[in-house]
């Protein structure tokens, strides 16, 4: 027996907590994937997992038959698919639009402009696995992707770090790292942003203090 209780954040996100007899809380992160996920791609995927297609059911039933029947991985990898359904065909450009719509949001005004840093004023300086540091007009830029880590020692950092935006010279990083490295932050990134709950592990957005 699964119940789902919805609730109304503070930011008029809607945010779902699911309570299982016996069973280990589904992570808001998934109920809130799935419930903005179209029913056809949720029957597609139900499929896929195993579940013989039962014709005629509702939304609410369908999101409630697959969280009933999966094992826990399974609804760990139906997340991921759930993810490449919503984001994986998405170019690197886009999605870096999608973050700097939502930094707009957050931040009530309009973001940096990307050709305000030209990638040839760009260096490499430092690049360990999975972390790229770049010195930008003065300014180092890091994203460390296995501890979840963007810092860049700009002004404008200072004030958009607090609210998770990012700054040009970030952006701009974003853009250079490997495309396969790049698109998993920024995957990352936006699902943490639009589908995480409130205990979801999020991004450090690092301003260092200048010496
Ligand atoms: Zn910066």
């Amino acid at each position: 027996m699964a119940m789902a209780t919805e609730n109304t954040a503070e930011n008029g996100r809607r945010t779902f907590q699911v309570v299982r007899g016996g069973r280990a809380e589904i992570p808001p992160r998934l109920m809130n994937l799935l419930r903005d996920t179209s029913a056809p791609v949720i029957v597609y995927l139900a499929e896929r997992h195993g579940l013989r297609r039962v014709p005629g059911l509702s939304r609410e039933d369908l999101i409630e038959r697959i969280l009933r029947r999966l094992p826990e991985d399974g609804l760990r990898r139906l997340e991921d698919d759930l993810i490449a359904a919503r984001y994986g065909g998405q170019p690197i450009e886009e999605l870096l639009g999608l973050i700097m719509a939502s930094d707009a949001r957050r931040l009530g005004r309009s973001t940096p402009r990307l050709d305000a840093m030209p990638p040839e004023h760009a260096t490499l300086i430092e690049r360990t696995p999975g972390r790229w540091v770049y010195t930008m007009h003065g300014y180092d830029v890091t994203i460390d992707l296995r501890q979840r880590r963007l810092a860049c020692g700009c002004a404008f950092f200072r004030f958009s770090a607090g609210r998770q935006a990012l700054c040009k010279h970030l952006a701009r990083a974003l853009t250079l790292i490997p495309e396969v490295y790049a698109r998993e932050v920024l995957i990352d990134l936006l699902v943490s942003r639009e589908y995480g709950g409130p205990d979801a592990p999020n991004w450090e957005y690092d301003s260092p203090k200048v010496a």
